[in-house]
């Protein structure tokens, strides 16, 4: 079957979520390292890990082994009402890595149950239904999660369970202190969440989410150390921070193994999916006790921790610090970002290149102005996909391309990548001149 006919066939079983990235999606049959294998047979280098979902890779034996010895027990899953080994011994790496004081793991099937456990923990201990996030926040899909996500775009519901107020600090290149300086820009960030705290909320607040860097937000980068002033503004008011480290966690920022460490602050909680899985689904929530008590006895998901994923999880983890692939991140990241400011110096379409280790956003404008330009964005993905290169892209405006390519990227494959994506950004800038 083609992948006309499939995609035919999509369009008319789904809600057609695929025009989001491609106008002529692909099917991925196959992968080898960084590369994966359409219907076609045409190969392509990924520098966007499915969406930061691959974060070691393709056809790693390590990890497929670990799902092969749970396969061939005869059980894939029965339910989390029994003892689960793999479970266990995966809470025990990730409570042991959170750098939490006293810290708990609960586990689910992906990031929106994630955070929408979070968020229960939070409001449930507190009391309370206010909760703080910052503008142009993505944290899931589901009914609590949307209505703290601080992008319309991606909100399927206009109703709210949650009192949210929204907060600047994620996204600088579109507020009004972009021209300011780090330090300048930390403290306008910190005034304007003392006043929302003052002046939209009661003061009784569950939480503040936020993502150290904006992953669907288009890799909006913060200045370090922005989260540890809100947390000292937070404590003030007992409000505890929880970090969603669904795109962040795991070493992909090259500096830390979580992306809210580069703020010199521990929140209470964090929250995490996509790359630990490397392809399968896990999620989960790792709390401070005391926050983590509050979800009960009742409280636990069929399917969330099964032994497969976990399993997966395990061998994921372990490759990860075995390998030490956030060393490899901030190396193969910095030449990659470095390349993509290079080729900012003489290309009028890049407003701005951002991000850290292996989370590298361009923002793409019209030329000799700030306004965005999706289409252009939306043609460079596909020329980058006719040269053999997977990029995603996003951002408020869906005018910026996404770098995140799996963390095992070699030195070679990143300058390859490089020259495809620099080359079609230069293409789409011809066509739009
Ligand atoms: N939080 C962040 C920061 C995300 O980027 C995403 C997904 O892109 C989610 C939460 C939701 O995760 P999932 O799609 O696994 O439900």
């Amino acid at each position: 079957m083609t992948e006309t006919d499939l995609l035919a066939r999509h369009r008319a079983a789904m809600p057609n979520w695929l025009a989001l990235y491609y106008d002529e999606p692909i099917e991925i049959v196959s992968g080898r390292g960084r590369h994966v294998t359409d219907g076609d047979g045409r190969t392509y280098l990924d520098f966007f890990a499915g969406i930061l979902t691959n974060a070691i890779g393709y056809d790693i034996p390590e990890i497929s082994d670990a799902v092969r010895r749970q396969v061939d027990t005869g059980v894939l899953h029965t339910s989390t009402m029994y003892l689960i080994r793999n479970q266990v011994e995966l809470a025990e790496k990730i409570a042991a890595l959170s750098g939490l004081d006293n810290p708990k793991v609960f586990f689910t099937n992906s990031g929106t149950e994630a955070n929408e456990t979070a968020l229960m923990l939070a409001t449930q201990h507190r009391r309370s239904n206010q909760v703080l996030a910052l503008r142009n926040s993505y944290h899931g899909r589901a009914f609590g999660t949307v209505a703290i996500t601080g992008n319309r775009g991606w909100s399927a519901s206009s109703l709210s369970p949650v009192n949210v107020s929204y907060v600047q600090g994620g996204y600088r290149y579109r507020s009004p202190f972009r021209d300011f300086s780090d330090a300048d820009y930390i403290a306008a960030c910190v005034d304007d969440l003392r006043e929302v705290i003052e002046t939209t909320t009661s003061g009784d607040v569950a939480c503040m989410i936020a993502e150290p860097i904006q992953g669907v937000g288009g890799f909006a980068t913060p200045p370090d150390g922005l989260f540890g002033a809100f947390a000292e503004v937070l404590a003030e008011y007992g409000i505890p921070l929880i970090s969603d480290e669904v795109q962040t966690g795991w070493g992909r920022t090259g500096e830390h193994f979580w992306g809210i460490q580069a703020h010199g602050v521990t929140p209470a909680a964090m929250t995490f999916a996509k790359g630990l899985g490397n392809g399968l689904a896990i999620g989960g929530v790792v709390a401070e006790a005391e926050l983590m008590d509050c979800l009960g006895a009742n409280s636990l998901s069929t399917f969330g921790g099964n032994p497969v994923a976990t399993g997966g999880a395990k061998a994921v983890l372990d490759y990860l610090l075995e390998h030490d692939l956030q060393a490899n991140a901030a190396k193969v990241g910095g030449m990659l970002l470095d390349g993509l400011r290079a080729h900012a110096e003489r290309c009028a379409l890049i407003g701005d290149v951002r991000g850290k280790g292996l989370m590298i956003g361009v923002e793409l404008v019209a030329p000799g102005t700030d306004r965005p330009a999706p289409a252009s964005a939306a043609r460079v993905m596909e020329l980058a996909k006719q040269r053999g290169l997977l990029v995603g892209k996003g951002g408020l405006h869906g005018n910026v391309l996404r770098v995140a390519p799996p963390m095992t990227l070699t030195e070679e494959e990143a300058a390859q990548g490089l020259a495809v994506l620099a080359e079609s950004i230069s293409l789409a800038e011809q066509e739009f001149s």
